[in-house]
């Protein structure tokens, strides 16, 4: 009855009388645990240095505790120096993570994108769990979960929490270029759909509080390697473009990456060059990693087409309408294979209109 409506409306996303339930609980000094997912973007990093500072300021204990290391151009990031990397060291991440009142879990909505090692010690532990997120279709296993599909980034949802916490002011310099990056990087530097005139007016506004735009564009942006425009070179000479279905896929073999001395990040935004093709409407670019022995996969599309559908469908994926993640147990060329397989089974979404 009426009571299940609610709990639905509730298990959605957090509504006023939630926040001030969560204003009360920080009300006075906890310790908080902030994390994120394996594999830390822009976004992942930007929003949970935000919100640390953001809580330490307000006299908390807090610790930002990520499953693994970031690429080399977020190490400006500040507070990132502060951060503990679980992987590296299990235990003291479990400890950290036991000895928690609240976790925060910021920009993913299920425990498996921790990775393996990190999702085995959060199923451990029952702190106060507050998910803050924009991807779709969350998991639920959140106390408070404020989640919202239509926001560019969880930076931006950051910000719109210190709001709803009337805490604006806290917002300084360190703050407002944390944040300011996650937007930047998730929104491709304000370009896809999700960047709103809301997202304008929340950059607007920590430009004001002393983000710097020029220097931090630079900072993530122009420090490329001479391996990396060479592993650049090297996907794109192995781009393939299927005109009949609007699609364009890259593949990587680890060979390759190792060939360019592969350091993390390096083929971030490499599938763009897929979409960016006239008349292509859906890019992917598979990744050998030998390690791991999966073949990660990013999907992405312009238009109608869920890439957030095709990778749950297909891949064990998900995340956004435009932009999803997947990955595979199959060989590089299987999983090549199987993604060729799937798409006449979707010529007409795959269709131009
Ligand atoms: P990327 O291709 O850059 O790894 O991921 C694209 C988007 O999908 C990002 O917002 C990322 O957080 C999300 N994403 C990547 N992998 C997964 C996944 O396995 N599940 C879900 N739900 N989202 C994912
Ligand atoms: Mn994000």
């Amino acid at each position: 009855m009426n009571d299940n409506i609610i709990f639905i409306v509730y298990s959605q996303t957090m509504n006023e009388a939630d926040f001030r339930r969560l204003q009360q609980v920080l009300s006075d000094p906890k310790k908080i645990v902030i994390t994120t997912h394996r594999n830390p973007d822009g976004d992942a990093y930007g929003s949970s240095l935000g919100l640390y500072l953001f809580l330490k300021k307000s006299g908390h204990q807090v610790t930002v505790v990520s499953p693994n290391d970031c690429p080399e151009f977020l190490k400006w990031l500040p507070g990132e120096d502060q951060i503990v990397l679980f992987e590296p060291a299990p235990d003291k991440g479990k400890e950290i993570l036991g000895e928690a009142d609240i976790v925060f879990t910021l920009d993913f909505n299920a425990f498996h994108r921790l990775g393996e090692v990190m999702e085995v010690a959060m199923k451990e532990i029952s702190p106060v769990f507050v998910m803050i997120d924009h991807h779709q279709q969350p998991d639920d296993f959140a106390d408070f979960q404020y989640v919202d599909a239509t926001m560019s980034s969880t930076s931006e949802m950051v910000y719109q929490f210190i709001d709803k916490m009337g805490q604006l002011d806290l917002i300084d310099q360190d703050i407002a270029s944390c944040l300011y990056a996650g937007i930047l990087t998730d929104t491709g530097s304000f370009r896809f759909p999700a960047t709103t005139s809301h997202t304008h007016r929340v950059v607007a506004d920590l430009l004001e509080k002393g983000a710097n735009n020029s220097s931090i564009y630079n900072k993530i942006h122009d420090v490329n390697t001479y391996n990396r425009m060479q592993l650049l070179g090297r996907a794109l000479d192995n781009m393939v473009v299927l005109e009949r279905f609007h699609t364009a896929y890259i593949t990587l073999s680890q060979s390759e990456l190792n060939r360019y001395n592969f350091q993390r990040g390096d083929t971030e935004g490499f599938v763009n060059y897929a979409l960016s093709l006239k008349n292509v409407m859906f890019a992917a670019i598979f990744i050998e990693d030998k390690k791991q022995k999966i073949i990660k996969i990013s999907f992405r599309s312009v238009g109608e087409f869920s890439v957030n559908e095709f990778s749950r469908n297909h891949f064990g994926g998900g995340g956004h309408v435009n932009a999803a993640g997947g990955k595979s147990d199959l060989s590089l060329s299987e999983t090549v294979k199987k993604f060729v397989e799937i798409l006449p089974s979707l010529t007409n979404e795959l269709s131009l209109s």
